[in-house]
């Protein structure tokens, strides 16, 4: 695997970045994750956009352009023969002298890997996933906004390693006012009587797989509504499901031990997983 940093592309062995970056020192730094599916990179546009996005919150100049960026990921994609796959570009403050003051970072670091990557939650697709609750609370939205994509992700893990000890596939974050904010590593959706429910993005990432099922609701003509969602709400749904750009869309069929509806993956997931594939198979920057 060949991978780009700062101009270069390196071979993973040597692929390393300074132990004085603030990004390892202090996770100074935002990231994104990108699926190419048959060679076509997924959302490309929307992924750099917010990847700056995440950038200019914590005050950061990504060194080149957008376009220049869109070429670096196109290019780590095609050296390394990427055709289903997962690529992360990573923008670090750079190195610097110890101490978190950013103004002795003289350069950002930027870092990209493209690597072959198959279905993360498998047979899941299928079966469905279950999901547990989780005591940690993801960011308010007064602290870290959870809309920037950082190397800050010590939460999300935290409630990734609770959702392990409680044997759930996947953790469910509320935020520190009660309501359901998303999964550790992807957004959650209810359906209730024929309505699909989004939490407002608030405290949680906008998704780019999240605003997909969003425009695929539309095309199909399903009601969405974005609103506060609570325990109630989860645990009355008829329809549970996750998307992200690792996890694609999944349902998830229990939560906290408890069925959610019939226990099965529902109907209205099992439509927008169609129609995400129809997506993902006619779609992309090549
Ligand atoms: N929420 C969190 C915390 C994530 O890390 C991700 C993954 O990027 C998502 C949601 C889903 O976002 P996307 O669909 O853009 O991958």
């Amino acid at each position: 695997m060949e991978i780009y940093i700062d101009g270069t592309f390196v071979p993973e062995g040597e692929a390393k970045v300074s132990v004085f970056d603030h990004g390892f020192l202090y996770g100074d730094g935002v990231f994104e994750g990108i699926r190419s599916y048959n060679g076509r990179i997924f959302r490309l546009k929307e992924h750099i956009d917010r990847l700056y996005d995440s950038a200019k919150m914590i005050d950061m100049t990504v060194p080149v352009s957008k376009e220049e960026f869109a070429e670096i990921i196109i290019e780590t994609v095609r050296r390394n023969g990427v055709k289903n796959g997962y690529i992360r570009p990573i923008v670090t403050r750079g190195a610097g002298t110890m101490g978190l003051d950013p103004r002795h970072c003289p350069k950002p670091t930027i870092v990209c890997i493209a690597m072959e990557w198959g279905a993360m939650y498998g047979d899941l697709y299928e079966k469905g996933l279950t999901a547990v609750t989780v005591a940690i609370r993801r960011n308010a939205p007064d602290t870290l906004p959870p809309n920037v994509k950082s190397l800050n992700y010590l939460n999300n893990i935290l409630a990734k390693i609770e959702a392990n000890y409680k044997g759930g596939d996947e953790a469910i974050f509320f935020d520190t006012q009660g309501r359901i904010s998303e999964g550790s590593g992807d957004n959650i959706f209810l359906v209730k009587n024929g309505i699909i429910y989004a939490p407002h993005t608030l405290t949680n990432l906008k998704g780019i797989t999240r605003d997909v099922l969003i425009e695929i609701a539309a095309k199909l003509g399903l009601q969405l509504k974005v609103v506060e969602l609570g325990f109630f709400d989860l645990y009355t749904a008829d329809e549970m499901i996750v998307t992200g750009t690792a996890a694609e869309i999944a349902p998830i069929v229990k939560v906290d031990g408890r069925a959610i509806g019939s226990g099965r993956p529902g109907p209205i997931t099992k439509q927008i997983m169609a129609a995400f594939k129809t997506l993902i198979d006619s779609e992309g920057t090549q």
